[in-house]
């Protein structure tokens, strides 16, 4: 071979191994740096995902410790620290410290209905003789389970010889206080913190009460709201998830009333030097319609302390089209067009379906209106919602 071939061989072959050696260098070099950034990636993804996970861990925390806050002082946007285990009105002694807003929403999604055994409610909300009725009450056996319808702490765990017997007074985060009354027994204590559904008591017939029920109260800043406004009792659940509260305006001032129905009604308790015509004054209406919503009579004596129904005109009317005539609006003798409830109040002998018949309804519709079966037996006195 020549030697200057050889040479050349030798030349190129170092020359090609170098440049083979120079591409895998590249190659390694490009592929450390590919897994670098792989892994920097790849680091980076994990830790975002971490930021996530620690992220949703906060939030989770956070919402945590918000529920508890919330149970530890619940609504204390509403009650500041008003906060005593005697008045079941809070600011029965003293309301100077209390804004009542114009109107509060509330949520009623989490209510679970306070009793195990079946739907029965024995008496409504409303004026019941001479006092006025601010529950309802429940059927329940003595000793049976009584829960808790909202999440909350307890307040009041009291005794009233007179009115309540056992009671529990519980408030909730949502706003709202419950009364449980005439229980025979305590399964929480002031201060205890409750989830809805929770045992708090025993069913009883303890103070006021022939035979054992639940006599139980939805409250608003210490106004009583007909819990049959916020819950169907025939089937246990709200009637919406969540409810606009309105503060009752009574010639054209915030009463403190709270109510969810465009049928504003308040109720007042006949103080001494009251007449017919000064509360009719002072709820905006009229002698006739007191009367008429209390089955009274522009000369009957009003007793100190009895409970006046009056019906206030709202703001809110529901409009009926003029060219809807609604087939029971001509059939029922006293309803009015513009959808103003009428009540009856029970006499000796009146059973539902006479009461039916005179106001050109249903034993069902009635039923319906009142949150009865067709079973409920009817107490003399108390009034029924028939329109
Ligand atoms: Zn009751």
């Amino acid at each position: 071979m020549n030697i200057r071939l050889l040479l050349l061989t030798s030349f190129t072959t170092l020359l090609f191994s170098t440049t083979v050696v120079g591409q895998d260098d590249n190659k390694n070099a490009d592929r450390t740096k590919l897994m670098d950034e792989r892994v920097l990636e790849l680091m980076a993804d994990r830790v975002i995902k971490t930021d996530i996970a620690t992220e949703k861990i906060a939030t989770l925390e956070e919402i945590f410790l918000e529920e508890q806050e919330d149970l530890l002082f619940p609504a204390d946007e509403l009650y500041g620290s008003n906060w005593n285990d005697r008045w079941v009105d809070p600011f029965k002694t003293d309301n100077s410290n209390v804004t009542f807003p114009d109107s509060c929403e509330i949520d009623c999604s989490s209510f679970i209905i306070p009793i195990d055994s079946d739907l029965r409610v024995t008496s409504i909300y409303g004026p019941r003789r001479r006092r006025m009725h601010r529950g309802i009450d429940l059927k329940v056996q003595v000793g049976d389970t009584i829960r808790a319808a909202f999440s909350g702490k307890v307040r009041i765990r009291n005794f009233e010889r007179r009115g309540y017997g056992n009671y529990l007074v519980v408030r909730h985060p949502n706003g709202l206080e419950t009364v449980y009354g005439h229980l025979s027994g305590f399964l929480v204590d002031v201060n205890d913190i409750v989830r809805a559904g929770d045992p708090i008591a025993l069913g009883g017939n303890t103070g006021r009460s022939t035979g054992s029920h639940l006599h139980f109260e939805t409250r608003f800043l210490g106004q009583a709201i007909d819990p049959a406004e916020i819950i169907d009792f025939k089937n246990g659940v709200p009637h919406k998830d969540l409810y606009v509260f309105r503060n009752v305006k009574i010639n054209g001032r915030n009463s403190n009333i709270y109510t969810s129905s465009t049928n504003q009604l308040a109720y007042h308790q006949v103080r001494s030097g009251d007449t017919l015509s000064s509360i009719a004054r002072r709820y905006g209406t009229t002698v006739g319609e007191l009367c008429r919503l209390n089955g009274l009579k522009s000369t009957s004596i009003l007793r100190i302390g009895q409970s006046i129904r009056c019906s206030v005109a709202s703001g809110v009317q529901p409009t009926v089209p003029n060219n809807v005539v609604t087939t029971v609006t001509q059939k029922t003798v006293t309803q009015k067009a513009d959808g103003t409830p009428t009540y009856h109040r029970i006499e000796s002998g009146d059973t539902l379906s006479s009461i039916a018949k005179k106001y050109g309804t249903t034993v069902s519709h009635l039923c319906e209106l009142n949150n009865f079966t067709k079973t409920t037996i009817l107490k003399l006195g108390i009034s029924i919602r028939c329109s």
